[in-house]
């Protein structure tokens, strides 16, 4: 039924007109200095605006893009790097990441750092990060400015993140979580809920 065709009114063109008007402008804008000098400038006034008064022994950090809000976690042993990536989830992450590996530091030879825009850190996610970088530094960054930097503290109980290295524990059979008591701070040593395998150093790993 009803087949007819409705009417239609063909008159209503301006606003993509203005649309395009301004889009032509901002191109116009960009194309006018050489894309190269404005992608090292605006690089170049980011890290300064992240680094103002830096001394000399933070250039190398430089080398990673700031960001303008949300966490740095720095000195992290370069082996647990991408133990911290998977702590904090960061393969979904939607923000930018910037991971940096094999960074010289004087204070635990080599160091990485993992930078997250656009997110802080739960109680839990930084108890994880102390047992695989128990000297790791978590600065919250806001306005490109370092506004609260703590060093991580190794937690008393572990749980579920981590694996018992005993294949014939019941955690590794069961579907129960697994439990650990750190009996050691430094070097970081746990200890089993359920089979008391102590474990330390490389065998405290992640699920
Ligand atoms: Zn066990």
């Amino acid at each position: 039924m009803a087949a007819k065709t409705p009417k239609q009114k063909t008159h209503k063109k301006p606003a993509k007109k203005a649309g395009s008007k301004l889009g032509r402008a901002a191109i116009r804008t960009a194309s006018g200095s050489s894309g190269a000098s404005e992608y090292s400038a605006s690089l170049g006034a980011s890290e300064h605006s992240g680094s103002s008064g830096a001394s000399s022994s933070h250039r190398r950090e430089l080398r990673i893009a700031a960001i303008r809000d949300g966490t740095v976690i720095d000195h992290v042993p370069a082996a647990k790097v991408f133990d911290v990536v998977e702590i904090l989830n960061l393969k979904s992450h939607k923000d930018v990441v910037s991971i940096a590996t094999n960074l010289g530091s004087k204070k635990i030879g080599k160091k990485g750092i993992v930078k997250v825009a656009g997110r802080e850190l739960t109680k839990l996610e930084v108890d994880e990060i102390a047992v695989v970088a128990p000297q790791a530094t978590i600065n919250i960054i806001k306005d490109f400015k370092v506004r609260q930097k703590s060093i991580v503290e190794v937690p008393a109980i572990l749980t579920a993140a981590f694996k018992c290295s005993n294949p014939k524990c019941v955690s590794n059979i069961q579907p129960v979580e697994s439990r650990f008591e750190i009996i050691s701070k430094s070097p970081v040593k746990a200890i089993c809920f359920y089979c008391e395998r102590v474990m330390g150093g490389e065998e405290i790993r992640l699920k």
